[in-house]
């Protein structure tokens, strides 16, 4: 393997370098040094002269020394411009490492998409990426860090670029878009947290792909693939608040999402309203505290747990006959439907009381229904900020939280007759009804 690159085969030094790229940048500074500038295409041909390798060794040679070195004179050329074989070393370099890519796709490093993006916007000249290396990437499949990577690099970039009169072909911004749009849109990026998909919205905003690739995201994460488990509670609910603030933040208008999101947590979590005969129900526990007045001890313990436990039974231990029989007079006269008691025969006797089925529904519910009060304060404590955020979901929910029947359908189409979906009114936030439209279809 000794001295198998041909610009290490002349005989002058020993023992031999391992950094080629760190070498051959020597011979560069050391031709500019001496003032013989020439020198460098002899370095260039050198590099370029791969006929002693086989094809790994060439793509390796491309990708640590050849695109590298072009980076090098391409953003270090000391004003007396590229030396006349760049373009030689520049398109050698980019055909075999483009090669090496499209087999080892998932091995786009940082420094590996800057180095590319160096060689290939040489001097900010765009004509080489757009003629010969975007046609390639395009092609390579690549992982969404490889995709991310190329994009944000593009961007930066993307202002200082310079292109031949009467080039054609897609614009910088496009493929920037194209990128980012396989970036945040495959299933290679997760919408499996709240994290991750801050995370993907803050980034497309910081590249300034925003708001149809926000859009697209958030789309996503309300699709129905998406949408299973405890999806809804886990990611989504946590999600309102920061996405709300994103939106505010970057003059996205994400009233629809924050709409759908609190439209699926009252449909899919709370269950919707309590059937009639459980509110029913419900309303007798409310009055519970109000007509079994007594203050002894069996009594309080009794009515604490209907009324304030997630326990499903309780024993009143060892209370003795009286206290038993003086305790189950109050239950068969104010709690009737909702527990049943046993007494326990032992001396004293102790009472088990026994939660309904109808009583467990109602605490459960009331848990999730004071998850859905602290959601819509998650939002706005203020009630009108909040009627204009949840738009034709307003009463929707505050009738499903207060227990009670949906409201019947609004005469406007509601939620999943999306393209008719009215503009938030009055929402200060609200973009224009066009860039709402595009993540709602
Ligand atoms: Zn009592």
């Amino acid at each position: 393997m000794r001295n198998r690159y041909p610009y290490n085969t002349h005989p002058a030094t020993s023992p031999p370098p391992t950094d080629y790229l760190a070498l051959t940048k020597l011979y560069v500074q050391t031709a500019r040094e001496l003032g013989h500038p020439s020198l460098i295409n002899t370095i260039i041909d050198r590099v370029t002269d791969t006929s002693n390798l086989d094809i790994s060794q060439t793509q390796d040679c491309a990708r640590t020394v050849m695109v590298p070195l072009a980076a090098f004179l391409g953003s270090s050329n000391s004003g007396s411009g590229l030396p006349s074989r760049f373009g030689h070393l520049q398109q050698e370099g980019l055909k075999l490492y483009l090669d090496w890519l499209s087999t080892h796709s998932d091995e786009l490093t940082e420094d590996r998409a800057v180095s590319l993006l160096d060689a290939a916007l040489a001097c900010g000249n765009a004509d080489v990426f757009m003629k010969s290396v975007w046609p390639r990437l395009e092609g390579i499949n690549l992982t969404g860090t490889g995709l991310r990577l190329l994009a944000q690099h593009l961007a930066s970039r993307r202002d200082k670029l310079v292109f031949s009169q009467g080039a054609a072909g897609p614009s910088v911004q496009s493929i920037i878009d194209t990128l980012a749009k396989r970036a945040t849109l495959g299933s290679c990026v997760s919408v499996a947290s709240v994290s991750d998909i801050m995370a993907t919205l803050h980034w497309c905003t910081k590249i300034m792909c925003a708001p149809n690739l926000c859009n697209g995201v958030i789309e996503r994460l309300l699709s129905p693939s998406v949408i299973k488990g405890n999806y809804i509670a886990r990611v989504l609910v946590p999600l309102l608040p920061e996405l709300k603030n994103w939106g505010i933040q970057n003059k996205q208008n994400v009233d629809y999402a924050v709409q759908k999101i609190v439209g699926l947590w009252v449909k899919r979590v709370l269950g919707g309203a309590l059937p009639a005969k459980t509110l029913a129900k419900s309303n007798q526990v409310a009055a519970l505290a109000g007509k079994w007045t007594c203050e002894c001890v069996p009594c309080s313990s009794a009515r604490t747990f209907l009324v304030e436990s997630d326990q499903k039974r309780v024993i009143l231990r060892d209370i003795g006959v009286p206290a038993r029989e003086h305790v189950e007079a109050f239950l068969s006269t104010h709690a009737d439907g909702l527990a049943t008691c046993d007494k326990l025969n032992k001396s004293p006797q102790s009472l088990q009381i026994i939660k309904s089925d109808a009583l467990n529904r109602i605490a459960s519910w009331r848990a999730n229904q004071e998850k859905g009060v602290a959601l819509l304060k998650s939002l706005s404590t203020d009630e009108n900020e909040l009627r204009t955020i949840l738009g034709p979901e307003y009463a929707r929910v505050k009738a499903a939280l207060a227990g009670q029947a949906a409201a019947p359908p609004a005469t406007t189409p509601r939620m999943g007759a999306n393209s008719s979906m009215p503009s938030a009114s009055g929402s200060t936030k609200a973009g224009p009804p066009s860039k709402k439209r595009k993540y709602m279809t």
